[in-house]
């Protein structure tokens, strides 16, 4: 490769509770913050924020949502006061050609998106905008945008995918030890990436059982394919925080080209 480009990443985000427990995840994410490339402005592809049809945030000053519910106080007061970026949003909507993206003025950012940003920018001075998920298309749909959007890495802009490989919360056990369906599909969705074989992870319905176990609705895990359609080729790839927690939520991060 000749250019310099912004690494993307994905991150299995978890329970909420991460944006304010000190644990392994979010040391990682901290560390991450640290020590990747510190970018202009960050383009999250949040599991939380599902739509028909794609829209992008395009106020000044994003609101903190806090979408979730039965969390201590302590998770409800923490606001991640950041800027946005309406005329990046701008630009996206009008270089992206095959995808039809919305501007959206009253959303926030969901905790998809804070809870990772507050381990890993907790200075909260680097704009975000989040894009949302069209839960009405396919695996192609969201990769071929992830491809559409490579062109931000050239721009400083951190893509960043936020979900979990593998996500099922009607399975989820607090305290067990990971189901073996979710480990292997885990261990499956790490080779497919290192073979490079993104096709079988766009048709992720045709992996089996162990996948329709561990995609029981899709929203967690399509953010990967964002992540892996702005993959350049031949770029380098590396996983964090490798493990499964309560069962049956897969915490994998994925790192390409840093
Ligand atoms: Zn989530």
């Amino acid at each position: 490769m000749s250019q310099i480009v912004m690494p993307v990443l994905f991150v299995g985000h978890g329970s909420p509770m991460n944006a304010v427990e000190d644990n392994g995840y979010s040391q990682t994410w901290e560390s991450l913050g640290k020590n990747l490339p510190r970018p202009k402005a960050i383009l999250c592809i949040s599991a939380h924020w599902e739509t028909a049809g794609t829209q992008i945030t395009a106020m000044d000053r994003p609101r903190t949502i806090h979408d979730f519910g039965g969390f201590p106080h302590t998770l409800f007061e923490k606001e991640y006061p950041t800027a946005g970026d309406p005329s990046l949003a701008i630009d996206i909507c009008s270089t992206v050609k095959t995808v039809t993206i919305r501007p959206d003025l009253n959303r926030g950012l969901d905790h998809g998106a804070w809870s990772v940003l507050c381990r890993m920018y907790p200075q909260a001075d680097i704009p975000v905008l989040q894009l949302s998920l069209d839960l009405t298309r396919d695996g192609n749909y969201h990769y071929n945008l992830g491809r559409e959007l490579r062109f931000l890495r050239t721009k400083d802009v951190l893509i960043l995918g936020s979900g979990n490989v593998v996500h099922n919360l009607r399975m989820i056990s607090w305290g067990a030890y990971p189901f073996d369906w979710a480990e292997e599909f885990d261990r499956l969705v790490r080779q497919k990436i290192l073979d490079g074989d993104h096709q079988a992870l766009i048709r992720y319905a045709d992996l089996g059982k162990n996948a329709a176990l561990s995609i029981n609705s899709a929203e967690h895990y399509l953010p990967l394919l964002y992540i892996l359609g702005a993959m350049q080729q031949g770029e380098s790839v590396s996983f964090f925080n490798e493990s499964i927690m309560a069962g049956s939520i897969s915490m994998r991060g994925v790192v390409i080209g840093a």
